[in-house]
C-alpha cells in the first residue's frame, strides 16, 4: 500500500499546539484501525536538543534507542501510544552535517553543494527513512516553527518536492494557526492566518486544512471567513478552542469529523470502528472534582513548567490512577538554598526531585530530600534525584559531610556518585551520556518491586555519573536498599528506603514511559503515598467518586 503523508506546518506564533493537535489526529488515525507513525523536524542547526538548554527548548525526551529528541515525540508517545526511534526526529543540523560529510569525502564528484537539490534531498531522504523503519500507513510530519521563518525553508521546499514525488493524493497540508483575541472590541482575527497562508502559498504550498487554535470561542462566521480567504473547504477549517484537559482533543477533532475528511481526502478506508470509551472515561475522570493532594516538584528550570513537561504528564496519569487531583507546586531549589518557598514544601504531601545536570541548586536540592527522609514525606527521585537522595543519606545518616557528585566537586573525599567508567575518556558533549532503553532486575519484595508487580523491567536512561559502588555496604547497613540493579549486577538503578512509607529513585527517567491510561508504577506509587500522607481514606474516594 501506498505511504500517505499529512504534513503539519505552524502559523502566527509558536506554541499554539501543533504537536498536540497533530498528536490528537494522530490518535483518531490510530483508532480506526491504521498504522500511525511520527516525524518532527526541528528547524535549529543543533544536532539534536540534548546539548540545549531547558530554558530554550524545554525538555529533552529520550527515546528507546537513546535518540534525544523534540518534547513534541513526548507527546506523540502518549496521545498515540507509540514508541517513536531515532528516525523520527532531526534537525537542520543533522542534514547539514551529512550533506557536509559527504562533501568532504568527496561523493558529490566535484559539484556545487546547494540547499536545492542537496539540503532538500537529504531532508526528503529523512523523511522517507520513516516509511522505511515502520511500515506505517499514515506518516505524520510535522515542521517546527512557524511559516515565514528563514529556517523551516528549505523544510517546507522539501515537503512541496515530495508532494509531486510521491503524488498529490497521497499528501495532505494541515495548517495550525491562531486567532488573536481584541479586548477592547471582543473579537477573535483572522487576518494573521490569511497572511501566513499567503505566505504558505507563495513558496507553493496550498494547505488542505486549517485547524484554527484560540483561547476564545470561535463562532461559524469565522470559519467561513477563514475558508473563503484562505480557499480551504468549509469542513476542513476547525476551530480548535483551549481545552482544559489536554487529553480531550482527540476527542474535539472526532467530533468534529477530522478524521473521517483526512481519510477521504487521502483515499482511506477505516478499518475499525473507532472505540473511545477509554478515552471519554480518561476525561471525564480528570475532570471529576476530586480529593486533593499536593506534590512539590523541587527544580532548577522551574519557572519553565516545558522544562518538565513528561515528568508533570506522568503526575497527572497517576493521580488519575490514585483517584485523586495532583496540585504541583513548583519549587526552585536554590530558593530552598535562601531559606525561601520552603512553605510549598512543608506543606506538600508528596516531594518529587526530578533530573538535572550542573552543580545550581542541587544543595536545595540536598535539603529537600533530608526533609523528605527525616519527616517521613513520600519522595520520588528521578535520575538526579537518585544521586542527591544518595548524596543526603551519605552526608546525614553516614556522616560523610562532604559527600557529593563528582560532577559537582571534583575533589570531594566521598564521590559517593561518580562519573561512569566508560565516560572517562569522553571529551564530546553531544549523545554520548548513557541513552535510551536499559534492562533493570528488581529485588523481590522491594517497594520497586511491588510497584511494578515484575522482576524484570526496561527503562529509558539519560546520564553520566552513577552511584558509586564501594559506597554499596554501607548504604545498604544503613537501611538503603539497592532494589534495582544492572542484570550484571554493577550498576544501580533504583534506591530505596527501607524504613519510610516511600523513598523511591531511579537512576532511569521513568516520567518518559508514562501513558495517560497506563501510569508508571513509580509515579503512581509515590501518588498513592502522597495520598495516604494527605490523610485521604478509601471512604473519601468512594464518596467523592
Ligand atoms: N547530571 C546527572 C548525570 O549526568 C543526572 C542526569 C539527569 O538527571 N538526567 O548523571
Amino acid at each position: 500500500m501506498t505511504t500517505k503523508y499529512i504534513f503539519f506546518t505552524g502559523g502566527v506564533v509558536s506554541s499554539v499546539g501543533k504537536g498536540v493537535t497533530a498528536a490528537a489526529l494522530g490518535r483518531t488515525l490510530k483508532e480506526r484501525g491504521l498504522k500511525v507513525a511520527v516525524q518532527k523536524l526541528d528547524p535549529y542547526i543543533n544536532v539534536d536538543p540534548g546539548t540545549m538548554s531547558p530554558y530554550q527548548h524545554g525538555e529533552v525526551f529520550v527515546l528507546d534507542d537513546g535518540a534525544e529528541t523534540d518534547l513534541d515525540l513526548g507527546h506523540y508517545e502518549r496521545f498515540i501510544d507509540i514508541r517513536a526511534t531515532k528516525v523520527s526526529n532531526f534537525t537542520t543540523g543533522q542534514v547539514y552535517n551529512e550533506v557536509i560529510t559527504k562533501e568532504r569525502r568527496g561523493d558529490y564528484l566535484g559539484g556545487t553543494i546547494q540547499v536545492i537539490p542537496h539540503i532538500t534531498n537529504e531532508i526528503k531522504r529523512r523523511i522517507g527513512l520513516v516509511a522505511k523503519a515502520t511500515n506505517a500507513d499514515i506518516i505524520l510530519v510535522e515542521v517546527g516553527g512557524t511559516v515565514g521563518d528563514i529556517e523551516s525553508q528549505p523544510f517546507l521546499e522539501s515537503l512541496r518536492q515530495l508532494r509531486s514525488e510521491v503524488g498529490r493524493e497521497n499528501v495532505l497540508f494541515v495548517h495550525v494557526t491562531w486567532l488573536p483575541y481584541i479586548g477592547a472590541t471582543g473579537e477573535l482575527k483572522t487576518k494573521p492566518t490569511q497572511h501566513s497562508v499567503a505566505a504558505l502559498r507563495s513558496i507553493g504550498i496550498s494547505p488542505n486544512m486549517i485547524i484554527a487554535r484560540s483561547d476564545h470561542p470561535i463562532a461559524d462566521e469565522l470559519c467561513d471567513k477563514i475558508a473563503l480567504f484562505c480557499d480551504v473547504d468549509k469542513k476542513a477549517v476547525v476551530p480548535m478552542v483551549t481545552a482544559s484537559v489536554l487529553y480531550e482533543i482527540p476527542l474535539l477533532l472526532e467530533k468534529a469529523g477530522v478524521a473521517e475528511y483526512v481519510l477521504k481526502m487521502l483515499g482511506l478506508e477505516e478499518r475499525q470502528k473507532p472505540d473511545w470509551k477509554a478515552w471519554e472515561n480518561l476525561v471525564k475522570e480528570v475532570k471529576r472534582p476530586k480529593p486533593e493532594v499536593t506534590i512539590a516538584l523541587v527544580g532548577k528550570y522551574v519557572e519553565l513548567q516545558d522544562a518538565y513537561m513528561s515528568v508533570r504528564e506522568a503526575l497527572k496519569h497517576a493521580a488519575v490512577q490514585a483517584g485523586v487531583e495532583v496540585n504541583i507546586k513548583w519549587v526552585h531549589s536554590a530558593d530552598l538554598e535562601k531559606d525561601k518557598g520552603w512553605d510549598m514544601v512543608m506543606s506538600a504531601d508528596g516531594i518529587l526531585i526530578p533530573g538535572g545536570f550542573g552543580s545550581r541548586g542541587t544543595e536545595g536540592k540536598i535539603l529537600a530530600a533530608r526533609y523528605a527522609r527525616e519527616k517521613r514525606i513520600p519522595y520520588l527521585g528521578l535520575c538526579l534525584g537518585m544521586q542527591l537522595m544518595c548524596i543526603e543519606f551519605a552526608r546525614n545518616v553516614l556522616g560523610y559531610e562532604d559527600a557529593n557528585s563528582s560532577e559537582f566537586d571534583r575533589s570531594t573525599p566521598h564521590p559517593v556518585i561518580d562519573l561512569m567508567n566508560e565516560q572517562r575518556s569522553i571529551s564530546d558533549m553531544g549523545g554520548t551520556m548513557r541513552l535510551g532503553l536499559y534492562p533493570c532486575n528488581l529485588q523481590p519484595g522491594s517497594i520497586a518491586a511491588q510497584a511494578y508487580g515484575v522482576e524484570q523491567i526496561e527503562e529509558r536512561h539519560r546520564h553520566r555519573w552513577e552511584f558509586n559502588n564501594t559506597y554499596k555496604q554501607e548504604f545498604e547497613k544503613a537501611g538503603m536498599l539497592f532494589s534495582g540493579l544492572s542484570p550484571d549486577g554493577k550498576l544501580i538503578e533504583i534506591a530505596e528506603l527501607t524504613d519510610h512509607p516511600y523513598m523511591v529513585a531511579s537512576q532511569f527517567h521513568p516520567e518518559f514511559l508514562s501513558r495517560p491510561n497506563r501510569a508508571h508504577p513509580l509515579f503512581v506509587g509515590l501518588m498513592k503515598a502522597a495520598r495516604q500522607k494527605a490523610g485521604i481514606t478509601d471512604i473519601d474516594l468512594r464518596e467523592q467518586g
